[in-house]
């Protein structure tokens, strides 16, 4: 802006152009603070981790977390090697579930690093997890926390302070204000503005920024007219319903999240008559993450905080020695992973019911188009498709749905929330190419004079 001074300088750390790993640095004034440390989903090695020995010289004052999905914290331990004076900031509910995420992700990389002959991993270890916990605090939504150290020289000088502001999308999932002096940042993180079984749509007020940096995970999916919600969840139970009747049901889902808000819909399901009782097998990471929803369900938005999931349901937890003995038939499976990665719970059932006709496959999230999942959405039934390397070929015989039931902010509520904001600058990020063009096309025709930006992997903007 021509006369204007602007001190707020932006970094896109995430090495693709795609969703991948979701990091920024913001620098003001001096002061540093890096919003989330993931990894790109479904990327080996250290190909899939953000572009920090790019920014390797810079003090980092301060990481916040917007939530504990892999693609936004997946590296922290990582981050952490190159900021070690960096304390770690989140909201409590994610203060209660990081350590788990990571230390899991150990657990996986190692497996990786035999099973899938990766060498990188695991990036980084169990120990490292454990030694650099001490920085991480959890905070109370609404409250603006410093975050930099006072320099010699400058306690006259403004504070640049973090707020965290529920984002809906997945527990302790918060929306990130930076300020300082008269500069102001809002970062979505991913964020969701419908209510869900159990997280409430996003509260974003409050959030006015001069630069907003926005999630466009769902820019290139239509919402088809008519769409709602509550249709979908009853189309959905529908079909557990059906298909326990004929066979076995499964619910690929990821652990945090996506379980909790199947299972709380299979509860209210079961608690109304719509479903008979029966046990739900669920995966071990997916019963410790529902533990934590359960313990923290009172001091975190929830819309139903009454509804304990462990005393609303009867819960199995599906070992792997037990897949051999395993009957299927009238069986409901809600179990990782999400995309059907190799070598889950999952995957293995999934090769196992979906020749048979009387089994159900019912996705309700999405499965980028090169993992097994993807490849199992897009093959025909009775054509023989290229499922994983380790199943080889299949034909699907099966039922197989697909249901709407994201926690993703659809297209237009991202576009209309950035109208209403009115920023000096959009970022656009967190999207494949076409979803942030299709946002960027929005708004251009709805605020023609606003500065939208798409960074490249790397590129650093004075905003
Ligand atoms: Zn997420
Ligand atoms: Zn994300």
């Amino acid at each position: 802006m021509p006369g204007v001074a602007c001190s707020v300088r932006v970094t896109n750390l995430n090495p693709a152009d795609t969703i991948g790993a979701s990091a920024w640095l913001v620098e003001s004034d001096g002061h540093r603070i890096l919003l989330d440390a993931g990894t790109c989903p479904g990327v080996e090695g250290r190909a899939g981790l953000p572009l920090y020995s790019q920014v390797a010289d810079q003090e980092v004052d301060a990481i916040a977390i917007s939530h504990c999905h892999q693609d936004h914290c997946g590296s922290l331990p990582v981050a952490l090697r190159h900021f070690p004076r960096a304390r770690v900031l989140m909201t409590e509910p994610s203060y209660f579930l990081i350590e788990r995420v990571l230390h899991n992700s150990v657990n996986v990389m190692k497996r990786q690093r035999t099973e899938r002959n990766i060498p990188d991993y695991p990036l980084f270890h169990h120990n490292e997890v454990d030694e650099f916990s001490y920085l991480f605090q959890g905070f109370k939504y609404g409250k603006a926390e410093p975050w930099s150290p006072v320099r010699p020289g400058t306690a006259d000088k403004p504070t640049p302070t973090v707020t965290f502001h529920p984002a809906g999308h997945v527990l302790g999932s918060a929306g990130l204000k930076v300020a300082h002096g008269r500069e102001s940042l809002f970062y979505t993180g991913d964020v969701c503005f419908h209510n869900q079984t159990l997280s409430p749509q996003a509260d974003f007020s409050g959030t006015q920024s001069d630069v907003l940096i926005l999630e466009t995970t769902r820019g290139a999916t239509e919402t088809p007219a008519g769409f709602t919600r509550e249709a979908e969840l009853q189309r959905f139970i529908t079909a557990i319903r059906e298909g326990l009747q004929s066979g076995g049901v499964l619910v690929p889902v990821f652990a945090l999240g996506r379980t909790q808000e199947m299972l709380a819909a299979i509860a209210l399901a079961m608690k109304s008559g719509e479903l008979n009782r029966q046990p739900v097998y669920i995966g071990g990471l997916g019963r410790v993450f529902t533990e934590i929803y359960d313990l923290v369900a009172a001091r975190a938005p929830n819309r139903r905080p009454d509804l304990n999931l462990h005393e609303a349901l009867d819960l199995q937890v599906l070992e792997q020695r037990d897949f051999r003995k395993l009957r299927v038939d009238g069986q409901l499976f809600v179990i990782t992973a999400g995309m059907l990665s190799e070598n889950t719970a999952a995957h293995h059932l999934a090769q196992h019911m979906m020749p048979e006709e009387r089994h159900s496959i019912l996705f309700v999230g999405y499965s980028a188009p090169d993992t097994p999942g993807g490849a199992l959405r897009a093959a025909e039934r009775g054509e023989p498709f290229h499922f994983s390397d380790s199943a080889g070929e299949l034909t699907r015989q099966c039922r197989l749905e697909n249901f709407d039931l994201s926690a993703h902010a659809n297209r237009e509520e991202l576009v209309d929330f950035a109208v209403q904001m009115a920023p000096r600058t959009v970022i656009l990020g967190h999207g494949e190419p076409d979803a942030r063009d299709w946002i960027e096309a929005e708004l251009r025709d709805r605020l023609p004079k606003l500065n939208i930006i798409q960074p490249a992997p790397g590129e650093a903007l004075e905003v």
